[in-house]
């Protein structure tokens, strides 16, 4: 199905119709989307507001890139093929664009219905989009719309625990995470549109299809999600459902890569650090064969792995970020590192964040807590020597901090990073590991990947999981949910030994 949207809609470039001249002095190519008649799968029929006549089945974004890598600037037009998502008429639509929120750093010049010539109202307030649409979108009709933006990469910053920017440059290399106009999900009755928060991953998107062209200067290697193509200086990327389409880009990549189970890892990585890629790659590789027999199959043919210059490691659709300095000390062998378990980390985030989705700002515990898990499973698989080690390190660790906080809150509840790792990603773990020791490995395993087989493409939530557990045990986690969470826990009957108020 996806074939029949994404493989027709080709817009097609005339890679020298206009130039500029970048911040080197140098001219850079800007790409000007012509659209030939015919290619474009919905044709625009008549009436104020052209809607199309074959909606996608899920947002389709056509991101043309043309990236000035040494000024940091990110030339973008951007096409979104939608549904109208509210359920109702509609006259303005929201978008989240995450790097507005740094005065300055995104040159918005405009916004069109898809082949219209006129430029529509909008406004951008913090990172939020609102553009009114020239007339009402009715429910269940589908739009085309064309953005015309420049952003500039911001400097990486430098931040101790999880958090910041996922989109900013270092002197080695860039990296664009959440860095486009994403339609804002659509969720109990309203547009999603979350402040940023400095802590954890304060973005929200909807599952979509991609289609990515970036043109980058000579020498420069692009590492973007899904099956890339490659002409010269022009690489694209074809992206199925995903939470996001991130790439990286560097002058100094060394590129290595390892084909198992049908899946090719590549892991993109500086000079310095080339020794580290085989344990990279197997440890990739491993952790997918593992989470593959846990939950279901890895959902792409490519995985990549890339050094950033950030502190941390990220996760995006088919792609993870390890930060430079989690690299550093690594002698290339052995598994008690932090290279070994971000890596691990941030592969099992595949499973739980890109294709089971959560809430990331309201229940961040969903997915943190269970790439979390998959670490523990991971070294008991593979390093079982290792593992106490691990859980000593990561988990025990007293110069992290006490052990402490609700592990359920939201991102803005907690008063720091320190504090939300201690509580989401620490007791987190600890939190499905007691329900291990309670109802038994096996019987965890088969919650987990019900919940998982239950909830693929969807934005899970707690409630999801809970009753994945209890059509898999009747012991009641009452105690334990008490012990972990702050908010009201509506447990299935089943597993709360028929507490009063359970859910049937
Ligand atoms: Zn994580």
């Amino acid at each position: 199905m996806r074939c029949a949207v994404v493989c027709c809609s080709i817009v097609v470039f005339a890679l020298a119709a206009c130039t500029r001249t970048g911040a080197s002095g140098k001219p850079i190519l800007i790409p000007t989307a012509v659209v030939r008649s015919g290619d474009i799968v919905g044709r625009l029929i008549g009436g104020a507001l052209p809607t199309l006549d074959d909606p996608p089945e899920r947002p389709l974004y056509v991101l043309n890139v043309t990236l000035d890598y040494a000024g940091g600037n990110v030339h973008t037009q951007q096409r979104i093929e939608f549904v109208n998502p509210t359920g109702q008429t509609t006259s303005e639509v929201k978008f989240n664009l995450p790097p507005a929120r740094r005065a300055g750093a995104v040159e918005f010049r405009d916004v069109r219905i898809f082949g219209q010539a006129e430029p529509l109202p909008f406004e951008l307030t913090d990172a939020v989009l609102t553009v009114q649409l020239p007339a009402p979108l009715p429910p269940g009709k589908a739009i085309a719309m064309t953005f015309n933006f420049t952003f500039k990469v911001p400097l990486q910053e430098m931040i101790t625990g999880i958090g910041g920017d996922d989109t900013s440059r270092g002197p080695h290399s860039l990296m664009c995470g959440h860095w486009y106009v994403m339609l804002a999900p659509f969720r109990d009755g309203q547009w999603d549109t979350p402040a940023y928060v400095p802590i954890g991953d304060p973005y929200t998107s909807e599952l979509a299809d991609y289609e990515v062209s970036i043109l980058a200067p000579e020498g420069v290697t692009i590492a973007g999600g899904g099956d890339e193509m490659r002409d010269g200086r022009l690489w694209r990327y074809s992206l199925p459902k995903a939470r996001v389409f991130a790439f990286a880009a560097s002058d100094v990549y060394e590129v290595d890569a390892l084909e198992e189970d049908g899946v090719t890892f590549i892991h993109y990585v500086y000079p310095e650090h080339r020794h580290t890629s085989a344990a990279v790659l197997n440890t990739a590789a491993r952790a997918v064969r593992l989470f593959t027999r846990l939950y279901g199959p890895y959902p792409y043919r490519t995985l990549r792995i890339v050094e950033t210059g950030r502190q941390q490691g990220q996760e995006y659709s088919a792609m993870v970020g390890i930060g430079a300095t989690i690299y550093a000390g690594y002698s290339g062998r052995g598994a008690r590192h932090d290279l070994i378990a971000t890596t691990v980390h941030e592969v099992a985030h595949q499973w739980w964040f890109n294709v089971v989705g959560n809430d990331q700002i309201r229940s961040p515990w969903l997915d943190e807590a269970f790439a979390r898990y998959g670490e523990l499973r991971f070294y008991q698989e593979y390093y079982d020597a290792d593992a106490d080690w691990w859980y000593g390190h990561f988990i025990l660790g007293k110069e992290r901090g006490r052990l402490t906080g609700a592990i359920d809150l939201p991102l803005s509840a907690y008063p720091d990073s320190r504090a939300y790792i201690n509580a989401v990603y620490r007791r987190g773990l600890m939190f499905l590991n007691d329900i291990r020791k309670q109802v038994g490995t096996a019987t965890l395993d088969a919650a987990m990947k019900d919940y998982y087989q239950s909830q693929i493409y969807k934005i899970a939530d707690q409630d999801a999981f809970f009753d994945a557990l209890a059509r898999h045990t009747s012991e009641d986690l009452s105690g334990l949910v008490k012990g972990y969470f702050a908010g009201a826990v509506d447990l299935p009957c089943r597993i709360s030994n028929n507490a009063a108020g359970c859910r049937r």
